[in-house]
């Protein structure tokens, strides 16, 4: 089999109802689909989740070239020819090996989303091919995993102290687990938008928190503290972007309160240093984010020989199949509570892995289990 043509469709529509997490304003919501097709028929489709949507697009188009005439089965292949061509090499001066030269660092985030939207196709064709769903071709046999709903999110004209119902409001539907926004306000409110929200949801259902960078360690060791009292299953992302796993490991040695990470780096290497020293006890490295399924793989394997429990970072339409395939070794994959947030998952999948009873479902359909209604692709190209 060979890849004959990748499309690029990047896709955005406007929120109905912009909101905030503590770091970002998201007013539009965008998706590159990345549509892999062979000349045996089959085709496979990736997204990328992360941008500037143009930028990604045209690394998106830059390796078609390189990838077409390549056997689509050869993920590992693929994966490691795309990220040669990060470094330098030799032959790597222009025209001397056929391939380009060595890409921009300026544009190394943008790159490793773009190696990752080919990847994920590259894992449905394989899944096609086979037929088989991915998550069977990796030895998985669950057909439901847990899932957490996330929400809390900061909508522009409504009060902040609303999530506390908004969460139970998804517990109500089933949801056994609920993931709250903070960050975005003084210590003292966000500490009470937490402690509203615990005594709404009831003392048994599973608390995360996802706050997006805000804190320095001692004002998060302040705050992990201030918490403890409300029965906290994780702290995601707890620390300013700058600092590292060594870092990590002081909360966490200040904390009984467990730590999440990984949507926001790109590659395996990272995310080792974090395993390694003890930083965190969950893993939420984001395929659609950065460098694929192939490397979400890669990280699943090695934090489970640590102990590190994977629950991969949004798209549970793809990281299903990563999370039943981990069977115990890994914990959840995550669902956003209102669906409104996900507006073209939810037009374009067929199959958006919709949360039923706290539980994502999986389908005997061969690959990721989801069709493409291409005359909603029609209406959302950006
Ligand atoms: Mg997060």
């Amino acid at each position: 089999m060979k890849i004959t043509e990748v499309r690029v469709h990047p896709l955005a529509t406007d929120f109905a109802q912009p909101c905030w997490t503590a770091h970002e304003r998201f007013d539009r919501a965008q998706l590159i689909l990345v549509e892999v097709r062979t000349d045996s028929g089959l085709v496979g489709i990736g997204e990328v989740s992360s941008g500037p949507q143009a930028v990604v697009a045209d690394y998106l188009r830059k390796f078609a070239e390189i990838v077409v005439g390549m056997d689509p089965l050869g993920h590992g292949d693929i994966w490691a020819r795309l990220m040669s061509l990060t470094v330098p090499r030799p032959g790597g001066i222009p025209g001397w090996d056929g391939l380009p030269p060595p890409l921009p660092r300026h544009d190394r985030a943008q790159i490793m989303a773009a190696i990752g939207g080919i990847d994920i196709a590259l894992w449905d064709i394989k899944g096609k091919a086979a037929g088989l769903p991915v998550f069977r071709l990796l030895g998985g046999t669950r057909t439901e995993v847990f899932t957490y709903a996330t929400g809390g999110f900061y909508v522009e004209g409504v009060s902040p102290m609303a999530c506390a119902e908004e969460l139970a409001g998804y517990v109500a539907q089933g949801h056994r687990a609920v993931k709250l926004k903070t960050g975005a306000l003084a210590f003292d409110d966000e500490v009470a938008r937490v402690a509203a929200t615990r005594r709404v949801i009831g003392p048994d259902v599973l608390l995360m928190l996802d706050m997006n960078a805000p804190y320095d360690l001692a004002d998060c060791i302040a705050f992990a503290q201030a918490v403890e009292p409300h029965g906290i299953f994780w702290l995601e992302e707890p620390l300013h972007w700058y600092l590292q796993p060594r870092d990590f490991v002081r909360l966490a040695a200040a904390t009984p309160i467990p730590l999440a990470h990984g949507e926001r780096e790109w590659h395996r290497h990272a995310v080792r240093d974090f395993i390694d020293q003890g930083a965190i006890r969950y893993v939420q490295f984001d395929s659609t984010r950065h460098a694929g399924f192939t490397e979400s793989l890669r990280i699943a394997h090695y934090a489970e020989m640590h102990g590190v429990k994977v629950a991969p970072h949004t798209a549970p339409h793809i990281h299903r199949h990563l999370v039943s395939a981990l069977g115990d070794a890994a914990f959840a994959a995550e669902s956003v509570g209102d669906p409104g947030r996900h507006p073209i998952h939810h037009a374009v999948y067929s199959d958006p892995a919709d949360a039923k009873d706290g539980m994502v479902h999986l389908s005997e359909q061969p690959g990721f289990g989801y069709d493409i209604d291409w005359a909603q692709v029609d209406r959302l190209r950006a």
